[in-house]
Formats: C-alpha cells, structure tokens, sequence
C-alpha cells in the first residue's frame, strides 16, 4: 500500500526531475484532484492509503505536468478574481496580473462593457459577476474561445446579461458601451522565441502574439474605441511590461484623455486606461 505522502514524494521527484519551477505546489495540487479533495484538505489524508484509482490518475496527472502541460489544463481550470473558469487549449490560461485590469475597472460604475478577445471570458465575467446590473459583449475570433466563455457565463450565471460573437476586434461589434477592455495577444516575435514550454506548447498563438513588435491590436484598438464608446467612456486594456509609453502615447492620439499606466503586483507596467471626454 502507497499512502498519498509516499506517492507525492514520488511526484514531486519527478517533476523536479522534469524542471518544473514549483514541483512541490503543482504536485500537491495534481494529488487533490486526483483524490477529489480540496488542496487544502490533502495534509490531512497524507498518512492515508491512496485507492489503486486516485494513485493511477495521481501518476497519469504527473507525468502529463512533466511533460509540461499546464496545472490549469489538468485540473481543468483555475480560479481567478475569486471564482473558478474552465481553462482549455482553445483560452489564454488566466493570469494573475489580470486581476489588476478587473480591479481598475471596478473602480467606477458601468452599465455596458465590451471586451474585445474575451477568451475563457475571465476579464468580462468577473466584471458581470461583480456589477449586476452591467450588461456585457465578448467577442473573439476563436470559435472555441466564444465556446468555453459562454461555459463559463453559465456556471458563474451571468449568462441572461452575456452576448458572445465572432468578431476580428470591432469588425461585428454594434451599439455604444460605458467600458470597453481587452488583453489582447501582445507577445512580440522575438519574445515568443523565448516562451516556457508550457506558453509555447499549449496556449493558442493566437491569444499570445500578433506577431512584429505586439502593438498591432493596440493600434486597432485605440484608433476604433472612441466610434463604440458613450462620452466619458472608458478604455482598459492590459499591455506587455515594456509597451507602457507606446501604447498611452496611442491613447493620446486616439483622443483619450487621464491617461494612465498602471503596474502589477511585481511593479511592471501592466495596464494602460484612458476617458473619452464627455
Ligand atoms: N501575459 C501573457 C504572457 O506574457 C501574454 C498574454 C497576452 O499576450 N495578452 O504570457
């Protein structure tokens, strides 16, 4: 009999062995799903026998995050802003920086927001969860990306208040909204020669780079914005940490006013926000 210490010392030799960053976090994870219980359960059964079936997944679980696929992948999702999305191939897997575009947006009231490449839908549905009241538009160009957003709509229940379509940015957006926010690929083509195994292999290029120097979306963005925004509308968009300057100078340009850039919790300059004057 393997009990669950036994097994996750297993494991996390192995991921270790792999070059995992954090083989302990990521095998105490995979051990919890594998025995269907909350991570911060897992201390209490450590001296338990693990069942023949939770130790086959424990290993098949293991040597998958060996190979380098994402946590988020394994277990099917991640938290972010306090609630759980289904996280696939098809979707940026969420990251924690994000969360700062959320908060900034939360910072004043809207009633209509637009998020331009909604992805798993983490950005727009944690705006609707928070705000119900707010009516809300994804789009995107991914066919599978619009299907796991509107999954996510379902379980987090905001989906009577969700609109999600098939759009190249504005291309099939109609009407005027309050908010407008988007993490669009940024990612420039040197850079992506550089991304970890797990980046690289199993999120969707098309999420990550534009290609060229990342700032194409931007571009787009800032330049349409103001033909879909009410007066006094605001626009939030998440950057790569050394496109600050570029992409406020575009806000400028584009007749956004209070300009802003804003840094993530590792102090890198992550988001960039403007007001449309009223
Ligand atoms: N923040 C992501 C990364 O650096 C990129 C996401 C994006 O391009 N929007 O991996």
């Amino acid at each position: 009999m393997t009990t669950a210490a036994q097994a996750l010392v297993v494991g996390v030799r192995t991921l270790r062995a792999a070059g995992i960053e954090d083989a302990p976090r990521d095998a105490r994870i995979l051990l919890a799903h594998a025995i269907g219980i909350k991570t911060s359960r897992l201390t209490l059964v450590m001296p338990d026998p693990l069942t023949a079936e939770a130790a086959t997944r424990f290993s098949a679980l293991i040597e998958r995050r060996a190979a380098r696929q994402p946590v988020s992948h394994l277990i099917g999702g991640r938290e972010f802003y306090g609630r759980w999305f289904k996280v696939t191939p098809q979707v940026l897997d969420p990251r924690p920086e994000t969360e700062e575009l959320v908060a900034l947006a939360l910072q004043q009231d809207f009633q209509s927001v637009l998020d331009l490449g909604v992805g798993s839908g983490c950005i727009l549905l944690s705006l609707l969860a928070e705000r119900p009241a707010a009516q809300g538009v994804g789009v995107d160009m991914s066919e599978g990306a619009l299907q796991v957003a509107a999954e996510n709509g379902k379980s987090i229940g905001v989906s009577p208040r969700l609109s999600l379509s098939k759009s190249d940015w504005f291309s099939a957006v109609t009407g005027r909204f309050d908010l407008i926010v988007s993490n669009p690929p940024y990612i420039t083509e040197t850079e992506m020669a550089q991304l970890s195994p797990e980046v690289a292999n199993w999120e969707p290029d098309l999420a990550l780079t534009p290609g060229g120097d990342g700032l194409s979306p931007y571009r787009e963005i800032t330049k349409t914005a103001p033909n879909y925004l009410h007066a006094g509308g605001r626009l939030i968009v998440e950057i790569g940490y050394r496109q600050g300057a570029d992409v406020a100078a575009m806000f400028t340009a584009g007749g956004f006013e209070q300009v802003a850039i804003s840094q993530d919790m590792s102090g890198k300059d992550r988001v960039v926000r403007g007001v449309l004057p009223s």
